[in-house]
């Protein structure tokens, strides 16, 4: 028999240390990241702890980093400096313990597989090499599918979908994985107000089952009702706490300073005060 391979490598790392109760999800000490040839750092000395369970808004300006910290919490790239470290391991060490959901304009939508191949893909990271779908993936996925409401849908081409249905099966993916950590970025762009509506219930049953939320969005009403915590980030973390205590126009107006447009959230002139 072959030696059991247990998940994925990145950079070498293996996933072996088992989560101690009792210790965070994620734990990133003062990364600094700058894209090869970037005139400025994309993120600069961020330093952040998510405990198991915790529903982590990250909520920036264009251009604040949100992709790029997400990418590296999925462990897509090795950071330069600083460290992150996910439920006891580098990141990328576990890629069957974090689900990501990439930003819309990160997906090659034209990619010839269908929506359940899509999913199936969440199934990857359990299969290690050599091993075929067994049921146990393949009802992960019929499940998956059925929770987002695209089992009509899974023999669709992904790039024949609309974009609401395209993140829907996106987030299939990610549940059809039963990840402890859910990685999204900005899931909600774009979508109908029935759609958010699908993907936050989901998300919310997510977090009764324990597992830990970081969601990117520039969205922010959708703050106090379905998230904890929020994070705003401006290539640092310019504001970290429960939400019903930083949504407030004083930190608003730290966290955005005039780059706050009014479309964009909650804004009126009294927060200028
Ligand atoms: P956000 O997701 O908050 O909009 P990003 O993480 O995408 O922010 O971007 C952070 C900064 O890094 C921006 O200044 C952006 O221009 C830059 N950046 C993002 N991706 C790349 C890349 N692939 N190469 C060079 N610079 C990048
Ligand atoms: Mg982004």
């Amino acid at each position: 028999m072959p030696p059991e391979i247990t998940n994925t490598f990145t950079y070498g790392r293996v996933c072996t240390v088992p989560t101690v109760p009792g210790e965070p999800a994620l734990e990133i000490k003062e990364l600094t990241f700058t894209y090869p040839g970037a005139d400025g750092t994309a993120l600069d000395g961020v330093s952040l702890m998510v405990m198991p369970g915790e529903k982590v808004a990250l909520v920036g300006p264009n251009g604040a980093g949100k992709s790029t910290l997400i990418k590296l919490i999925a462990g897509l790239s090795r950071p330069p400096s600083g460290s992150i470290v996910v439920y006891g391991n580098m990141a990328g060490a576990c890629h069957h313990r974090v689900a990501y959901v990439p930003q819309r304009g990160d997906v090659d939508w034209r990619f010839p597989v269908t929506a359940r191949e899509v999913v199936m893909m969440g199934r990857y990271a359990h299969l290690g090499w050599l091993r075929w779908p067994s049921h146990v993936d393949h009802e992960a996925v019929e499940r998956a599918l059925a929770t987002m409401n695209v089992a009509d849908l899974a023999d669709k081409q992904i790039g024949e979908l609309s974009g609401g249905q395209q993140q829907r099966v996106m987030l299939a993916r990610a549940l059809a994985q039963e990840a402890d950590l859910l990685l999204l970025d900005e899931p909600l762009n774009n979508l109908d107000v029935p759609t958010q509506e699908l993907i936050f219930g989901v998300l919310d049953d997510q977090a009764a089952q324990g597992r830990t939320l970081i969601v990117s969005t520039h969205d922010l009403g959708v703050l106090p009702l379905h998230f904890t915590r929020a994070v705003f980030l401006d290539g640092h973390v310019v504001v970290d706490g429960p939400v019903n205590e930083v949504l407030t126009a004083r930190t608003l107006l730290r966290a955005y300073g005039v780059r706050l447009h009014p479309h964009e959230g909650i804004w009126d002139d009294d927060m200028a005060d």
